[in-house]
């Protein structure tokens, strides 16, 4: 097992995007405390991936903490597909991309990564370049010291709690004068 694996939990592509979305969401999910399945948002990212690529679960690929929405080629070239409802979390998918190519890689396979977002038609492109492995490595060490605590950071609000399935669960109120809803709240990371 890498020495960057959690060992109080597997650790995922996803979890690191709940990660960088809000920490106290990824110790929940961590522990398999989950939301609603047919919460608003959650029902909504499952059928524009489905919609959108309607053939893909010829192409969906699982390996141990990655479930890779499509793994498409191009001239030879593995390309590593994560299809988003919206570019505003584009921080998180693509550390989450950048965990299924190490995982890849750590398997032999050289692939790149895509993020699609099919409502704006936007494709971003993701490489595990010396870069984005030593974000992730680091991210990866920062993820784990949250999951290592017995209990989940506190709730507090972040302008994502609007958008987010636990916000019961959390009994988080928006303040009077919020901030709009950006990605500032990911946690900075030293990469090593
Ligand atoms: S409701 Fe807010 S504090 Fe609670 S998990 Fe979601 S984003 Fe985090």
């Amino acid at each position: 097992m890498h020495e960057l694996y959690s060992e109080v939990t597997p650790l995922t592509g996803s979890l690191l995007y709940h990660w960088v979305v809000c920490s106290r969401s990824a110790w929940l999910y961590s522990r398999q405390i989950t939301p609603d399945r047919d919460h608003g948002d959650l029902s909504l990212g499952r059928w524009i991936a489905k919609t959108a690529y309607p053939r893909k679960e010829a192409r969906e690929v699982s390996l141990p903490g990655a479930k890779i929405d499509v793994l498409d080629t191009d001239g030879g070239t593995v390309i590593v597909v994560e299809v988003k409802k919206s570019s505003r979390m584009v921080k998180g998918a693509r550390l989450q991309v950048l965990f299924y190519l190490w995982r890849l890689k750590e398997h032999g396979i050289s692939a790149r990564g895509e993020i699609r977002v099919p409502k704006e038609r936007k494709r971003l492109d993701v490489f595990l370049d010396g870069e984005g492995e030593a974000h992730l490595l680091a991210s990866i060490r920062a993820l784990g010291e949250v999951l290592a605590r017995p209990s989940p950071p506190p709730a507090a609000w972040i302008p994502s709690c609007r958008s987010c399935a636990f916000l019961e669960f959390c009994w988080v109120d928006e303040p009077e004068d919020p901030a709009p809803e950006t990605e500032d709240q990911a946690p900075e990371v030293q990469e090593a």
